[in-house]
Formats: structure tokens, C-alpha cells, sequence
């Protein structure tokens, strides 16, 4: 395996220092191909999300091809813009000359993906990386076996062989490929690996962009529209049953208001998927038995206000809503990443702020909320790597805005123009005319030269 993975970093090495992958024309080539891959395979693509994560064709849709195919528009439109060096102003004291920023392509570079949204989080930095001009390994999560597999017969008729390559496999394969050199290292996943990947890293001095995880918190002020909030905290908790990166973790309700959340909670949960929710078309289950296994203890956590069905045999969990959770219960202590969501009582704002600020810095922050001023509030008060405020992932939908965790939910940050930066060293380039030369700057500094 090693000197496969040798042989083909060679191949994409070669491939990047002939210059394929520098024009336009080649960037916006491989992301059209991209595009016609989803099209054209659209159908087997879902199939296999299902297969893995029992998602439905809806959810599939909405958060992975669909996505990825704005994604892609997005970049094709505005890449010559990127790409184009800007001019800044030069200083009075290098006068005359030009200084310009030039966005150059790193090289070849590393994807490591997640099994949770097994497409989009391996193939969005990728867009990100093929529109900078590198060249890439990509290695889908082996938790997602179907889609992975997918990904790797098919990459290869749509996109240069050359310059990109897919390595399927477990840790084994993920160490192997980590002892050798790349440009730049994307990963997407837990913590515990984030930091092996840095420290493999270090090796050689490869930066790192970290997109992790962790607990992200909502908070429920008493003026919020609780109806609404119910609905959206729901949806954002219930999509991929629960298994997103920056699904609301936990809820934080002002006490007054506690009891209503709790009702609207449940009748949004029955709106979306009936009483029956295991009969559901749009409910996914959980990726494998051990993280089955690991949901489910959590549900003595706590009281169960509804929910709380499960069956090993199908990894369905119902969608569940605990209250009276102790922080210190490991449903409050670890990420949970599935369909249970603790809700627990505040006196108001500045305990939620309290609460936050004690533990690492979440990847996502919501706020409920009818007073900006509260909400503003919030945002100065706490850190997050991202907030949205009356919504839960509706931020995703914006590629102006950049998406990336801070402390130990990540490091680095992409979508749209940032993904762009990311997979870019900005090289500054100043250019300096023969012309005029004093000699004022040259030694001996004499004492009359120090007073210029
Ligand atoms: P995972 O098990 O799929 O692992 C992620 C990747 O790491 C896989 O490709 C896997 O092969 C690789 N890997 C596993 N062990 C390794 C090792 N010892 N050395 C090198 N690579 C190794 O994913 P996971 O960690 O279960 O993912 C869940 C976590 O990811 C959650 O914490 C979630 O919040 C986070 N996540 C973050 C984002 C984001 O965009 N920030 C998105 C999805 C998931």
C-alpha cells in the first residue's frame, strides 16, 4: 500500500509541477466534470447515502448534492475573480514600484473526510482545493463504505487521474498516508484524530485546516417565538438523525419557558415524522451499532421527556428529548452527534453565557431571541466558530459566509472564497523599477543619512 500511495504522489507531484493545473480553463474543467458526475449519477449516489445513513432522497438532495452542485456554481462563477492578482498600494519609502498579491496553488494536498455527510465534506474542500490549482488525495470515511466505494470508481472517469486520486481505508491507511509529505492537510472529524493529524503534520511542517466538532449549544431567551424555535431547533437536531456536525448539541431555556419548548418540541417532532417516526420516510438512523450503543446509554442520563425508542436491529433511535440533565453526566460532558437533545433550564442570558464560556469553544452557536440587542449580546460574550441566530445550519446555505471551528472545534475555515484561500499561499510581489536609485539607503549610514 505505502508505495502505491508513494507512487501516486509522485504521479500527482509531476502532474502539478508540469503546470496542468494552473490555468483557468483546466480549474473550471474539472468542476464542470464534477457537476455532470452528480448528474449523471444522481441516483446511484443517494442510493448509497441511504445505504449507509439511511438518508432519504430529500435529505440527500438538500445536504449533499444539491449543495455541493450550488458549491460548485458558485466557485466556476466567480474563480477568474479570485484568481486574478490584486495591486495594493506601495509606500512612499519603496517609491517607485508595484506591490501585488498573487494567489498561488499550494501544491498537492490532503483531504481526509467524515463519515456523516460522506459527500459533501470530502468533495466541497476538494472543489475548494481543484479551484486553487492543486492537486489532491482525497480519502473518503470508511464508516460511510457505500458512498466511499462510490466515490472511488467514479472520480476517476470524471476528474484527471493525474492530479486527483481516492484511498479508501480505515486508520491504517489514513496513518500510512499521514507519514508522508503533502502541501496541506484538510481534516474533517473528531478531536481525538484531529490531533494526530497535526501532530503527523508537524513532521513536516504541513499546515492543517481542522474541521471538528464538540458540543454546540442553543439559547432560549423567554421573548423567542417558541413555536418557531421548537421547529428550526427540531430540524436541526432531527436532519441525518442528528449525526451533524453543527446540530444543536444541547438547549439552554430560559426556566419561564421551559415547559412550552418541551410541548412545541414534541408536536414539531410529530409534525415532521407522525407518531411513528421509525415508519418515517425522511428519518435517518445511526451510522453503526457502536455509535448506536454509545447513544443509547446516554439516555439514562437524564429523564425522558419524549422519544426514547430504539431497535438495535434497524439503529433506529427516536427522535428524544431529555430534561433534568446534570452537567456533569456524560450526555452534558461529550459531543453527542445522534438524536438526543438535552434541554436544561437558565435563569437568563448571563448563566448561558456563563455556562458556555466554561467549556471549549463550541463550532456552533445558536441564539433564540426577539431583541437583537440580546442576541449581539451573545455574540460578544461568548466565542463559537459560527452563530446563527433564530435558525439552526441555515448558515451553511451562505458561501460569503466562511465555516470553520476555533479552539477545539478547529482550525482554518472554508466555503465559497474561502475554501479558495485556504488551498492558496497569497504571495506578495513587489516590483521595483531601475530607475532612481539614491543612494540613501545604502551604507555607510552617515550620520546626515540618519537625519533624512
Ligand atoms: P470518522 O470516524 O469518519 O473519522 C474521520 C476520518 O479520520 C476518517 O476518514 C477516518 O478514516 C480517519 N481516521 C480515523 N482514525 C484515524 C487515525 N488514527 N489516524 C488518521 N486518520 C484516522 O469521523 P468521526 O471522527 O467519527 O467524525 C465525527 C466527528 O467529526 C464529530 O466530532 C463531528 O462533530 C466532527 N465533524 C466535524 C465536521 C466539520 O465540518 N467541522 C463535519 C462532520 C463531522
Amino acid at each position: 500500500m505505502s508505495s502505491s500511495i508513494t507512487t501516486q504522489l509522485q504521479r500527482l507531484r509531476a502532474s502539478y509541477d508540469s503546470g496542468l493545473t494552473r490555468p483557468l480553463a483546466w480549474r473550471l474543467q474539472q468542476l464542470k466534470q464534477l457537476e455532470s458526475m452528480f448528474e449523471t449519477h444522481e441516483r446511484e449516489l443517494l442510493q448509497a447515502l441511504n445505504a449507509d445513513l439511511g438518508k432519504s432522497n430529500a435529505e440527500g438532495w438538500l445536504t449533499e448534492l444539491g449543495y455541493l452542485r450550488s458549491d460548485i456554481r458558485h466557485t466556476a462563477k466567480h474563480l477568474k475573480k479570485w484568481m486574478r492578482p490584486t495591486r495594493v498600494s506601495q509606500p512612499l519609502l519603496a517609491w517607485p514600484g508595484r506591490s501585488h498579491l498573487y494567489p498561488e496553488p499550494l501544491g498537492v494536498v490532503l483531504i481526509i473526510g467524515a463519515w456523516n455527510y460522506p459527500l459533501q465534506l470530502l468533495l466541497s474542500p476538494l472543489v475548494a482545493a481543484l479551484a486553487a490549482g492543486n492537486c489532491a488525495i482525497v480519502k473518503p470515511s470508511e464508516l460511510a463504505p457505500r458512498t466511499a466505494d462510490l466515490i472511488e470508481r467514479l472520480l476517476p472517469d470524471y476528474l484527471a487521474p493525474e492530479a486527483v486520486h481516492v484511498v479508501t481505508g480505515g486508520a491504517d491507511v489514513a496513518t500510512e498516508l499521514l507519514a508522508h509529505k503533502f502541501d496541506h492537510i484538510m481534516y474533517t472529524g473528531g478531536g481525538r484524530v484531529g490531533r494526530i493529524v497535526m501532530k503527523a503534520a508537524a513532521e513536516f511542517l504541513t499546515p492543517v485546516t481542522l474541521e471538528l466538532g464538540g458540543k454546540s449549544p442553543a439559547v432560549v431567551l423567554a421573548d423567542a417565538d417558541i413555536k418557531v424555535t421548537a421547529r428550526r431547533l427540531a430540524w436541526g437536531k432531527w436532519l441525518n438523525a442528528g449525526q451533524t456536525c453543527i446540530a444543536p448539541d444541547y438547549v439552554l431555556v430560559d426556566e419561564t419557558v421551559h415547559d412550552d419548548l418541551i410541548t412545541e418540541l414534541k408536536r414539531a417532532t410529530e409534525e415532521f415524522f407522525s407518531n411513528e417516526p421509525e415508519l418515517a420516510d425522511d428519518y435517518g438512523r445511526i451510522v453503526n451499532k457502536a455509535h448506536f450503543e454509545r447513544l443509547r446509554a446516554y439516555l439514562s442520563d437524564g429523564q425522558v421527556a419524549f422519544g426514547g425508542d430504539s431497535d438495535a436491529q434497524e439503529r433506529y433511535l427516536q427522535p428524544t428529548v431529555l430534561t433534568n440533565v446534570s452537567p456533569s453526566s456524560n450526555v452534558m460532558q461529550e459531543e453527542i452527534f445522534g438524536p438526543i437533545l438535552p434541554v436544561v433550564k437558565i435563569k437568563n442570558l448571563a448563566e448561558a453565557i456563563e455556562f458556555i464560556r466554561e467549556r471549549d469553544k463550541p463550532l456552533a452557536l445558536y441564539g433564540f431571541s426577539r431583541s437583537q440587542r440580546q442576541l449581539t449580546h451573545l455574540t460578544e460574550h461568548t466565542h463559537a466558530g459560527n452563530q446563527c441566530n433564530n435558525d439552526t445550519l441555515m448558515f451553511m446555505l451562505n458561501p460569503k459566509l466562511p465555516f470553520g471551528g476555533v479552539g477545539a472545534s478547529g482550525m482554518g475555515r472554508y466555503h465559497g472564497k474561502f475554501g479558495f484561500d485556504t488551498f492558496s499561499h497569497l504571495k506578495s510581489v513587489m516590483t521595483r523599477p531601475f530607475k532612481i536609485d539614491p543612494s540613501f539607503r545604502y551604507p555607510p549610514y552617515t550620520s546626515f543619512k540618519q537625519k533624512l
